[in-house]
């Protein structure tokens, strides 16, 4: 298979040295292990104490947020441990490191939540050193799984949100690349709680600054605890003092704060005082981009309008219509938090409830578990908020959306109306157990087809025939695309099991992908469903 890579000429390989390395690919070995070693470099030159404790082996995961290395370090007497390494982004908000740690040493540690061993800090770069645990790609190893072995993939999910809930967490973030999974040893962990949230009643204390603009006012009560020195060993509440100290120089949070941008500033009397701007940075791109989105929605034959809870009657003319009119754009838009992944998103998340629960969670799981039954990742794939709630409404049917939504005071128009999908039918159309289903070639299949580097080009060519494959469906969910989006290959599909999926698996698919948060199933009920009959807690 031919492979074309379309890159922006400051990063195409020059020719006469792509012929000394004799291909492009080894060339792209040697350019990426050259960057490594420089990032490896630059981490010991910020956090010098690194260089005493660990031998840093290679970059694990490199994200929006921080930089994950692998780590080795003889911390205690027998054999060298592996060590995960993850460097946050220095202007990561002080506020939000404290409170990502403060949840993997208050609820990590155990039921498949990952726990924290060390954590460094020089100026503004924190490190957080976790226990490594080697992990599969989702991607890589969709194809393969036993139906048992998804059993075990859930029911180890809900261990770990049923734990983070207990203590008033909201991850905000669940996706495979959040859940490790060791599928050798069997062993799972939920990791990053950089966007997580506390319920009204959290048992993390920092997670209360992350809440919403009401307690902007409220003073700090929430005493942030100072560990001086660079090493620390971790407390429940262990922050930086530097980071206490410095906070007016740190109010640009790219780590998007949810609810509300925190800014924290000296008090007159010296100890630390929250201002809120109440403004969120994200919502506010979303608002300007609001039109074009309109259009581009329409322009498909599904018009939606998002509206806040007020009255029909006061609204203006472009109600129900394809415009949003100048009133409308002057309106203040509703806050509430939004972040996490778009595919991933909860209706209720979607369309901006304020109220948002442990419920968001759940929903993500259910996300992963239709990828899981189908076999498609990711399985919805939007790059707004709403084009992902259309492409809920063609799986959960666009009159059940609208109908759920009011219970959340939020209004939906659709032009069109799109009917509720038989799970099971359309999970196992999908996974190619309907023998009607056209399976893809294998020339847009395998690993390099998620290489971002791949050409438009093949792209499109594996949009089409998925499209094709799936015309009956509103073809925008399953095609290919960017990060990949491939079907089951019939030559590695493990079909143990998967012939024989009980109605449980779907009952429960369907009780995660519940509209209605209030109703959701809990991490605690669904450890219980007759879904997981004999697993052991
Ligand atoms: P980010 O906030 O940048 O998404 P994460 O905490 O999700 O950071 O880590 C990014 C990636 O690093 C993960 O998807 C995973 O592949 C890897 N990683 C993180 N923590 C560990 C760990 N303890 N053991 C092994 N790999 C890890
Ligand atoms: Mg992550």
């Amino acid at each position: 298979m031919e492979i074309q890579v379309d890159e922006p000429m400051a990063f195409s390989p020059r020719r006469d040295r792509l012929q000394v390395d004799g291909s492009l690919k080894s060339y792209e070995q040697n350019f990426k292990l050259s960057g490594v070693k420089k990032d490896i470099e630059k981490l010991y030159e910020a956090v010098p104490q690194l260089r005493n404790v660990f031998r840093i082996k290679d970059k694990i995961g490199e994200g929006t947020f921080s930089s994950v290395y692998l780590a080795t370090a003889q911390l205690q007497v027998g054999p060298e441990e592996k060590i995960a390494l993850k460097h946050l982004i220095p202007t990561s908000h002080p506020i939000r490191i404290a409170a990502e740690l403060q949840c993997l040493t208050v609820a990590g540690g155990q039921d498949n939540v990952m726990g924290v061993k060390y954590c460094f800090r020089k100026n503004d770069h924190v490190v957080i050193a976790m226990p490594y645990l080697e992990h599969e790609s989702f991607l890589d190893i969709l194809n393969s799984l036993s139906f048992q072995e998804v059993r075990e993939y859930m029911f180890n999910l809900f261990k770990a949100l049923k734990r983070i809930h207990q203590f008033g967490i909201v991850h905000r973030d669940v996706k495979p690349s959040n859940f490790l999974y060791n599928r050798r040893l069997k062993k799972y962990a939920l990791v990053d709680f950089g966007l997580a949230q506390g319920t009204h009643d959290t048992k993390i204390e920092l997670l209360r600054f992350v809440q919403s603009e009401a307690q902007q006012e409220s003073r700090s009560e929430n005493k942030v605890h100072v560990i001086s020195g660079n090493k620390m060993s971790l407390s429940g509440s262990a922050v930086p003092r530097e980071l206490e100290q410095q906070p007016t120089t740190k109010t640009s949070v790219k780590r998007p704060y949810t609810h509300a941008q925190i800014q924290i500033k000296q008090g007159k009397d010296g100890k630390l005082m929250k201002q809120s701007k109440a403004v969120d940075v994200i919502y506010r791109k979303l608002a300007t981009k609001k039109k074009a989105v309109s259009a581009k929605v329409m322009n498909s034959g599904v018009m939606k309008k998002t509206t806040s809870s007020c009255p029909v009657s006061l609204t203006c003319d472009c109600y129900a219509t394809d415009k949003v009119c100048s009133i409308c754009l002057s309106r203040r838009q509703q806050v509430a938090p939004r972040a996490g992944t778009p595919g991933f998103r909860a209706p209720e998340v979607l369309t901006k409830c304020p109220n948002q629960t442990t419920a968001i969670d759940m929903w993500s799981a259910g996300v992963i578990f239709i990828s899981l039954l189908s076999g498609r990742y990711p399985f919805y794939k939007a790059s707004d908020d709403l084009t992902a709630l259309a492409q809920i409404m063609t799986i959960r049917g666009s009159r059940e959306t609208i109908q759920a939504a009011k219970t959340f005071g939020k209004s939906i128009l659709c032009s069109k109306e799109v009917p509720a999908q038989d799970l099971r039918k359309l999970c196992e159309k999908l996974r190619g157990i309907d023998a009607n289903t056209p399976k893809l070639t294998s020339d847009i299949q395998g690993p390099a087809s998620h290489d971002p580097t791949f050409s438009e080009k093949t792209d499109h060519k594996a949009a089409r025939l998925l499209q094709t494959s799936h015309a009956q469906h509103s073809g925008h969910l399953y095609k290919g695309n960017r990060n990949g989006c491939w079907g089951l290959d019939a030559h590695t599909t493990n079909l143990e099991g998967w012939d024989m999926v009980p109605d449980e698996a779907y009952d429960l698919l369907d009780r995660l992908l519940d509209l209605n948060p209030a109703s959701r199933i809990t991490a605690e009920e669904a450890l219980l469903h007759p879904f997981f009959k004999n697993m052991n807690l």
